[in-house]
């Protein structure tokens, strides 16, 4: 089990790779991905490090917070030279996550003063997207 309570399930990489329809493999580290990304300030492993981790099955990769992190803007997939749909593998290990019935934001955890200052729909989305 993961730190962050996911059961490691065997075939972990095939899973994500069915969820995404993208090959993990085709990705050679050439690092345009993350060079494009917009988010990699918030993010503890970069989007190539992420597929790199998936590629060696490392599951320390999905106690990354990058696939929280990830807007799912597409710039990585727009300039990957093998077409390889980053967004979509973020997504996939996030559902994942998500169909143990883990939380990754809970509204328990929030201040009241976090809930009554942030906008509506930024919770709103948070919680389609963070929780399962
Ligand atoms: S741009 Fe594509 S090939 Fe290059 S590191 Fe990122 S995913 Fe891999
Ligand atoms: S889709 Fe996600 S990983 Fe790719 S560039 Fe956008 S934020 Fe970064």
């Amino acid at each position: 089990m993961a730190r962050n309570g996911l059961e490691i399930i065997e075939g972990l990489l095939e899973k994500v790779e069915e969820l995404s329809g993208q090959n993990v493999f085709a990705c050679y580290q050439c690092g345009m991905c993350s060079a494009g990304c917009p988010l990699t300030d918030e993010m503890d492993l970069l989007p190539n490090q992420v597929i790199r981790g998936l590629q060696l099955r490392d599951w320390r990769t999905m106690e990354s917070n990058a696939m929280w992190i990830c807007a799912s803007c597409f710039s990585c997939q727009v300039r990957c030279p093998k077409g390889v749909d980053l967004a979509r593998l973020m997504e996939a290990m996030r559902q994942i996550y998500l169909r143990q019935q883990l939380d990754h934001v809970s509204i328990d955890d929030m201040t009241p003063e976090q809930i009554s200052k942030l906008p509506q729909i930024a919770l709103v989305a948070s919680f389609r997207k963070k929780t399962g």
